[in-house]
Parts: C-alpha cells; structure tokens; sequence
C-alpha cells in the first residue's frame, strides 16, 4: 500500500488514478500534472470547444471535488524532471523529490514543429492543449476580423478537424498536406478521396503532395506559406497538425526502453515491475513483436485500466478491437479495428451520395476494420464482430438488406 505517483494528469492519468481505487487500493495515490488545468477531454478541443458550440465546463474530464472525494492527490503545474529507479524516487523540476512504491507514467505527446524558415513565428500554432486550443482560438477570430485566410499544415484528423472547424466560422481555409492523400495512415484510399471531396464541398483549398519551402513573416508573424513551385498562400496564420511525438523522455532517461514511445506489454509494463506506462507515450509491443503506437481516448482508458491491475499484481491485457472518432461538418467517423494492409474493401450504404455508409476493410479474406460514416449503427456492430473475429462476405457486408447481426447469433 505504498505510495503511487501518476506523472501525468490527463486521459490515462486519471483513468490510472480512478482504476486503482476502484480495485481497492487504500494506498496514496498523486496525479501530477505540468499544465495549470485539471483533467480535462481534448477531443472537443478542435471540434465542438473550437467551434464554441460547448464551454469549459464540459471540457472538464474529472473536477478536482471528485478526485479529492476519491482521495485521489491532484497537483498541477508540477513538472516532473527525472526518474531516480534506485532511490524509487521522483525528482520535481524545482528540485522536491517524491518517493514511490508504484510508478505510473502517462505523459502523453508533443506536436511536432516545423523545421522550416519562419516556422517558429508565433502564429504558427499546434494544437494539443487547452491553452494551444485557446490561442488558435484567438487566431481563428483575428483571422475572421481582418478577413485573412487560414492556413492548416497537415490533412490528418487534428488539421481537418480545425479546418472544419473554421469554415464553419466563415474564414477562407487551405489545407496543405505533403502525401497524396488525405489521412493516408489510417483510411483507405476511396475514403481519403471522399474526405477530400467532403472539404473541398465546404470551400476548403485543398493542396495534396504539397512541398512546402518557407514561411514568410512580417513584424514576426507569418503571412504566407509559400511553396516549392514559387505559389505563395497569404495567411493570417497558421495551425500545425503534422504530428505528435511520444513524451518518452523521463523513461529513457531512467533507462526503460523506448522505441518512439516507452515500450510497454498489452498489460502496461515496463521491465520495471514499479513502473507502468499508459495513453500516447507508450508504444505497445505485440505478440509477434512489432510495436503498436494508438493516439486515442479509448487506447488512453483501456490502458488505464491494464497498468492499474498491473501494479496491483494482477493480469488484464488490452486486446479489445481499437476505435476512434472524428468529427467533420456534419459527418461523424466512426473507425473500429485497424485498416492497414487491408487488401480488399466492402461498401455499405450510400458512399457516393450525402447519407450514411460504411467501408469494411479485409485482409487475406478477414475482416480487420470498418470505418462508418454517419452510421452510428454498423460501427457499434462493427466492434462486436471484430471482437468475436466474425467475418461477413464482402457480398453480405455490401448488402443493406442483410443482417450482419444475424451472424453474431
Ligand atoms: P494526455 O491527455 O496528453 O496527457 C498527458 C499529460 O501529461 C499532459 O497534460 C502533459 O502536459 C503531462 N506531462 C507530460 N510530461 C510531464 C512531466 N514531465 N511532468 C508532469 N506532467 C507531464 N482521440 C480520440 O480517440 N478521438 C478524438 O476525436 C480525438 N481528438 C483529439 C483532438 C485533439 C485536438 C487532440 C490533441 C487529441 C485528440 N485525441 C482524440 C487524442 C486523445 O486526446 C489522446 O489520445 C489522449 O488525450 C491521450 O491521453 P494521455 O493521457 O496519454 O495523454
């Protein structure tokens, strides 16, 4: 029943925090935290919090009365600078040393920068925290006041999410995104072209295979983007979404293996049976020894869940089918399973026009994904024939006269 210190006071933090109650452990239990809020849900922070369509008060994932009701200890604005694994002690940045019996790390990731001419000006914004959501904010609506478009650098969910966002609030948007395609990682290609078509309905200027040369500034700030080719787009700023990378930095410094994230087992271990890691720091390594990297609540909350039972000695592997989210104008992504290396696809319902479908993803004749738009139905479906390794024929999953439900009975 010794002391456990969480560094870390977001989604896999507090869920770390919350789990270990919950199974009973009586010990000390600290969050620490380096931002100056408390939990709060970052999803909403390109979507609807961006839009202004929820306040701050529903941004809140844990008030602090309910942790301290749970005798859950939340500091915040404590950056922790080093582990001490000899000692078993933390060691804050203002030098307080912390000691510790378990040790649970859920420092999540940093966005990546630019490294380009101009691409420090302080209207180039990414976006991971509340203050980074409040500052593009800010940008959004100096934007929409002086008439001057949006530049969002990178077409993944973050950048599109805030280019959706934007147009919504009328600014003239371009997106520039160096693939082919817009969120090529994660959605097959007939989606990634929807995605684009779906933008550019919405008068966004889509750049694909964009090379980017510099940014332009003036009195500091950046006014164009300007590209290989010589085009120049005139902004009033610009919002990052190229990227995050692990925060792995304390735990390679204490010598726990990392590999573009602090290398954990499906039930959160480190090689240090103190010491469990969860959320986006981690990179998962699995059966067949490759290592899986998930940026998602639900990876964030199951995790959670594992390194508690982990420190408490006991086994829960994470092995449920991953999902995400995204929200775009008015079409609501639902991704169940994970596409890639997918070799053969199945659309249900209606893709070319304005309604709900979904894309099943096979690979080597299985089912491994299905990404549903609008369809809140066959995602929930999804999930569960996923997770009983159930597959429909292409035929029966294209067919919305069939009941893939029937094939769970
Ligand atoms: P975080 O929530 O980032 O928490 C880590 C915390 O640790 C941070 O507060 C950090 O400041 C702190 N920290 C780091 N180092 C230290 C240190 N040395 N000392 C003290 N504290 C430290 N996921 C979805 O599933 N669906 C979505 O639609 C979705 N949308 C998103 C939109 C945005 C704009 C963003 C930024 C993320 C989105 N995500 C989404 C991803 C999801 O929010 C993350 O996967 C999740 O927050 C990960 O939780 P975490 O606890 O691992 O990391």
């Amino acid at each position: 029943d010794g002391a456990v210190l969480i560094v870390g006071a977001g989604q896999a933090g507090t869920m770390t925090a919350e789990a270990l109650r919950s199974s009973g452990f009586a010990g000390p239990i600290t969050l620490l935290g380096d931002e100056p809020h408390g939990p709060y849900h970052r999803p909403p922070l390109s979507k609807a919090w961006l839009a202004g369509e929820v306040g701050d008060a529903q941004l809140m994932l844990r008030a602090p009365e309910m942790l301290a009701r749970k005798t859950i200890t939340l500091r915040t604005g404590v950056r922790v600078a080093a582990i001490d694994r000899e000692a078993r002690q933390l060691q804050l940045v203002d030098g307080e040393r912390l000691p510790y019996a378990g040790l649970v790390l859920a420092t999540g990731a940093t966005p990546r920068r630019l490294p380009l001419a101009g691409g420090d000006a302080s209207n180039v914004l990414p976006l991971r925290s509340k203050d980074d959501a409040s500052a593009i904010a800010a940008l959004l609506a100096r934007c929409a006041g002086q008439d001057l478009p949006l530049v969002v650098i990178g077409g993944g969910f973050i950048g599109l999410e805030v280019a959706a966002t934007a147009r919504k609030k009328g600014l003239a948007v371009t997106v520039l995104e160096a693939a082919p395609r817009l969120l090529g990682r994660v959605l097959s290609p007939e989606l990634s072209a929807w995605y684009a078509a779906l933008h550019r309905s919405h008068g966004v200027q889509l750049v694909l295979d964009a090379r980017i040369e510099r940014l332009d500034t003036a009195d500091g700030l950046a006014c164009a983007v300007v590209m290989a080719d010589g085009t120049r787009h005139a902004c009033g700023g610009v919002v990052l979404g190229v990227g995050v990378s692990a925060n792995d930095g304390l735990a390679a410094a204490a010598g726990l293996a990392c590999d573009r994230g602090i290398v954990v087992d499906a039930c959160g271990r480190t090689a240090d049976p103190r010491i469990v890691a969860a959320g986006d720091c981690t990179a998962r390594r699995l059966d067949d020894g490759s290592l899986l990297r998930l940026e998602s609540v639900q990876n964030a909350t199951e995790q959670a869940k594992s390194a508690a039972a982990a420190l408490l000695g006991q086994d829960r592997p994470f092995t449920a089918t991953p999902w995400f989210w995204s929200d775009q104008y008015d079409r609501k992504l639902q991704m169940a399973g994970l596409s890639a290396g997918a070799d053969a696809w199945a659309v249900r319902g209606d893709m070319a026009g304005g309604g709900s479908f979904s894309v099943y993803h096979y690979r080597a004749g299985r089912l491994i994904a299905v990404d549903s738009v609008n369809a809140a139905k066959d995602h929930l479906q999804a999930r569960k024939l996923l997770d009983a390794g159930v597959t429909p024929t292409p035929a029966q999953a294209a067919d919305t006269a069939f009941d893939l439900g029937s094939l769970l009975a």
